[in-house]
């Protein structure tokens, strides 16, 4: 072996585009502009198989045992990393256990920077006219005075639906552009409508990029261009766009911070707004994080004084919160029977007289489709996913779906099993209700918003267009409607059956159910007239609605809190979720007995672990999806130093005796089905 004087040539750890942690030293030729952040290219493996890789930091071993190979090349076209950026990707890397050197990849964009394909006709940031801010309310220059730009700081501002948060980003962001900084928007992909960028557009014309997931690959790679060469300096984005390593960073905002879509659930499982805050804090940089109805882990850091809270309690112009009303549709019948069976008289009088009026009405169910399940009356029979374990939804008169490997099936006239029963539906869905209020306003303009009907950014635009010039009068949707939409016309909002968000079996249910009922009833009336909100639950004591009802954050939290602190479960404590599947289910549970049999033992072994509780392997609530077998294993810690230092040996384990099935560590998860 000869060893390689530092003279001749320096080495360097390097972490590789490879499903593994550790780094590897390579020599770099003087010729090479190597240094910690910058890209290279690399030989890899017995076949020297070239691969990107991430410069980490010089290598100051003295003595080598291996010859170490040579870097090919500065990776063209990436950038070179700042040191705080990089130690932000390796502060990732270590807290999600997760590869740095696959990190890396989320923060180059997907083609080359220059083409001669032309992008799409349509502009990515709308062309508007620019529009002189409102005067601020008393409140708004309240919270914006508190702000310290130039400094690090976590704020949490927490304001009713239509308080005037969007005002405030706007506000501090041309504070921080007129100091020459740039300003980093992430707002939940659902939420990143035309409506939001055209608001953020009126302001600040010409200097916003947009990177979001219905971008094709073009666009995303020249957004990402506008912004490192300077161009734009205000980039708006999903979760993704965090990682453009955008220069001279002077606010960071994350708007709705406590949506669960800031959880990336693939890959490197992060949450982006947890992320968001490290980054500002290496960037030294304030960070904004707003919500009508923040998370239980924000609201926890505001109380133990990690994060400033700042507080908007009303709307703007004194406008009224909506009046809500909860209605069992079991005890609120139709006297004649006339009524499809899950609309109370109460809601459909509201609708009818609403519609008289002229104003439109939002009606909100969590569920695609005709209805969720389609069995047998007579021998019980119901159709079934081949692949998962889940029953598969009716959409149009016969169409079978599973809503999870896309398999398909036609609902057959006679049962498949006693062929004598008639399969009937059973449970609702989007399109039932539309079909339905189709049937009692036959004069009205109905849509529906799901993701059946809207997959494209063309599709979210047209259905804001007809919102917003009085097109439609009914609009029926999932999700997609609940959050960011601020409709002059909309008065009435119907939550179906509220059921649905709360009969889930995870520790956050009730949290989710609470900011759902908010966040949609925060679409009604928030302009000239006074909302009004009907929530249809079977459950109508539940303590998520009745808070929602008061517009009362505290009463939720205030129960809500008690109930965590009883379980453990974060803010007051952490968990981690390794998700183990395969094909042969008898493997999934060797494997994750094996795997639990060791980290008890690492438990029992060292003091800093015995707190903490391994639990599993069990069965996920859906134990089967695409033919694989899912169980979960649930580590529970009183602080991430504990969770990281099991959950890297449970990664280690996982490497060397884990070989049959697929084992992925989900730090602070947020999905547990
Ligand atoms: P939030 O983000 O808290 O839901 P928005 O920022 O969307 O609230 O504000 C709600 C509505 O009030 C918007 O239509 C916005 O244009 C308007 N608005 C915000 N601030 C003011 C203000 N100071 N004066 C008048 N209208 C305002
Ligand atoms: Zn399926």
């Amino acid at each position: 072996m000869i060893e390689a004087g530092p003279d001749k040539a320096s080495h360097w750890q390097v972490a590789i585009n490879a499903p593994l942690r550790c780094t590897f030293t390579y020599r770099a030729d003087d010729s090479l502009q190597v240094g910690p952040g910058q890209s290279v290219k690399v030989p890899f493996g017995p076949k020297n198989r070239e691969v990107t890789g991430l410069v980490v930091e010089a290598n100051t071993e003295e003595c080598k045992k291996f010859e170490p190979k040579d870097i090919i090349a500065v990776a063209p076209e990436r950038p070179a990393l700042a040191p705080t950026q990089l130690k932000w990707l390796r502060w990732l890397s270590n807290y999600y256990v997760y590869p740095l050197g696959q990190i890396q990849q989320l923060v180059y964009p997907p083609l080359k920077k220059h083409s001669q394909r032309k992008s799409r006709k349509e502009p990515v940031v709308p062309d508007v006219q620019p529009v002189a801010p409102h005067p601020l309310t008393d409140e708004q220059k309240a919270v914006i005075a508190q702000i310290e730009l130039g400094q690090k700081g976590t704020y949490l501002l927490h304001g009713v639906t239509g308080s005037g948060k969007t005002e405030v980003y706007i506000e501090i962001i041309s504070e921080v552009l007129e100091k020459g900084q740039t300003a980093l928007v992430l707002v939940p992909e659902i939420s990143l409508t035309p409506q939001l960028v055209r608001r953020f557009a009126e302001r600040f014309s010409g200097e916003i990029a947009v990177i979001h997931s219905h971008l094709t690959e073009r666009e995303k790679t020249d957004q990402w261009w506008q912004v490192m060469d300077g161009k734009k300096r205000l980039l708006i984005g999903a979760r993704s766009a965090m990682f453009c390593p955008m220069p001279n960073l002077g606010v960071i905002v994350v708007d709705e911070e406590h949506e669960t879509s800031f959880k990336q659930e693939e890959k490197l499982k992060y949450n982006a707004r947890d992320a968001a805050v490290v980054k500002a804090n290496m960037e030294n940089c304030p960070i904004i994080l707003g919500s009508a109805t923040p998370s239980l882990e924000s609201w926890h850091n505001a109380q133990e004084g990690k994060y400033k809270l700042l507080t908007m309690k009303e709307r703007v112009q004194s406008r009224p919160m909506p009046i809500v009303e909860i209605i069992n549709p079991r005890q609120d019948r139709d006297p004649h029977g006339e009524l499809p069976y899950w609309l109370s008289q109460t809601l459909y009088n509201k609708l009818k007289s609403n519609y008289e009026a002229g104003h439109q009405a939002a009606l909100f169910l969590n569920r695609r489709g005709i209805a969720p399940n389609v069995q047998c009356y007579d021998c019980g029979f119901s159709y079934q996913c081949p692949n998962c374990d889940i029953s598969l939804t009716l959409h149009g008169k016969h169409h079978l779906v599973c809503h999870y490997c896309n398999y398909h099936d036609r609902m057959s006239e006679e049962c498949p099993e006693c062929k004598e029963g008639e399969p009937k539906a059973y449970g609702l869905g989007t399109e039932a209700v539309e079909n339905d209020i189709r049937k009692l306003f036959p004069e009205a303009k109905v849509m529906r918003a799901d993701r059946d009907e809207i997959s494209s950014r063309e599709a979210i635009e047209d259905m804001v267009q007809k919102m917003e010039s009085n097109e439609v009068h009914f609009l029926v949707g999932t999700q997609m409607i609940a959050k960011g939409l601020d409709f002059k016309n909309l008065s009435l909002v119907g939550i179906v059956h509220a059921d649905v968000a709360f009969n889930v079996p995870d520790f956050r249910a009730n949290e989710r159910s609470f900011q759902l009922c908010t966040q949609v009833s925060g679409r009604a009336g928030r302009h000239q007239t006074q909302g009004e909100v009907i929530i249809q639950t079977y459950k109508t004591n539940h303590a998520s609605l009745l808070a929602a009802q008061n517009h009362s954050y505290e009463q939720f939290v205030g129960q809500e809190m008690e109930h965590r602190q009883l379980f453990q479960y974060p803010p007051f404590g952490k968990v981690t979720a390794i998700r183990i599947s395969g094909i042969r289910e008898h493997e999934v549970i060797e494997e994750g007995q094996a795997l639990v049999r060791f980290l008890q033992g690492l438990t029992q072994e060292f003091e800093a672990l015995k707190a903490s509780k391994i639990m599993g392997p069990t069965p996920a609530p859906l134990s089967k999806i695409k033919n694989r077998y899912r169980y979960h294993i649930l580590i529970k810690a009183e602080n991430h130093k504990v969770i990281n230092l099991i959950a890297s040996r449970a990664e280690d384990f996982i490497k060397a005796h884990c070989k049959r099935t697929k084992c992925l560590i989900d730090v602070d998860p947020y999905s547990l089905i």
